[in-house]
């Protein structure tokens, strides 16, 4: 009889260790909701994500709390946007006592310039900063050349930080770095709908700048880089005059962007009011993922600007 419960015990033992390693033991931490998504995906069943950020989330003005400090400070790796999107990076880092690698995902990756970004933009006269962040535009996020880079960057990332998985991770990155590579050839056949002369892409402000780069649209910012400064009559008078001096088909209310311009600007010049776009990388529910997000952002600009049937 004792030796079969001490039999049982270790059976027990050994399914507890079991779930344990399968479980994950690399820790890691994320200061965006689409870094939430890509870790998963890179990861598989040998991390456990701790999302900081959670799903819509305001990005640009998001704070931690004392909780998510002791979160982060509870995994091996943290993962962050960068490119000066999280300006509580340097206090973070402080805070970071047990060895914990802070990675900057972003600094990977070729930056926009405030100066290049303008060149996309149709319309003079724009040309305050304000959402640009020290003149690099932080959302790289929206382009899936810049995912895959990403991809390539957090599964070299985990392999040094959990080499007994490396073959793991970069299988699980093969994998994704495919259904992306897809991604973007279903994009550029949608887009395809759209007349080349209509792929002026005319939203509350300057935050799609690395998507009109890689898939050849143009920008109007109409509320110019900061959507936060209350519109004057002069400003809707001037974005008025633009969409009618461009010829633009829609205009695209933003997530997270009170859309009451957008409306009034609609309304007065009669060009579509489109569906509305995540330019953060925070959408929610089935637009949480990366993918999802990319898919519907497509989706909402093919719909409005595509050449009538
Ligand atoms: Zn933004």
């Amino acid at each position: 009889m004792k030796i079969g419960f001490y039999q049982r015990a270790a059976v027990g033992l050994l399914i507890w260790l079991t779930a344990l390693a399968a479980r994950g033991e690399l820790k890691v931490a994320t200061l965006h909701p689409l870094l939430t998504d890509l870790a998963q995906q890179v990861g598989g069943d040998k991390v456990t994500v701790i999302g900081v950020v959670k799903a819509g989330t305001d990005v640009h003005h998001f704070s931690p709390s004392t909780r998510d400090m002791q979160a982060v400070s509870g995994a091996d790796l943290v993962m962050a946007s960068g490119k000066k999107l999280e300006n509580y990076l340097g206090k973070l880092q402080d805070s970071l006592t047990g060895g914990q690698k802070l990675m900057e995902v972003g600094s990977s990756i070729p930056s926009l310039e405030l100066s290049e970004a303008a060149q996309l933009m149709e319309a003079a006269g724009q040309g305050q900063a304000g959402h640009t962040h020290g003149g690099v535009d932080p959302h790289w996020w929206n382009s899936v050349e810049n995912m895959q880079r990403a991809t390539r960057v957090v599964a070299a990332a985990f392999a040094k930080a959990d080499p007994a998985n490396a073959a793991a991770y970069e299988a699980n990155a093969a994998v994704y770095l495919k259904k992306l590579t897809d991604l973007r050839k279903w994009a550029r056949q949608e887009i395809s709908r759209i007349p080349p002369g209509q792929r002026t892409l005319a939203t509350a402000h300057l935050s799609l700048g690395y998507f009109a780069k890689e898939f050849g649209f143009k920008l109007i910012p109409l509320q110019g880089l900061n959507p936060e400064v209350p519109a004057t009559s002069q400003d809707v008078a001037a974005a008025i005059d633009t969409i009618r001096r461009s010829m633009v088909r829609a205009v695209f209310p933003e997530q997270g962007v009170n859309p009451k311009l957008l409306s009034k600007i609609s309304q007065e010049t009669g060009v579509v009011f489109g569906g509305e776009l995540i330019a953060d990388g925070n959408g929610t529910g089935p637009l949480a993922t990366f993918t999802g997000l990319f898919e519907h952002n497509i989706r909402e600009i093919v719909q409005a600007l595509k050449a009538e049937p």
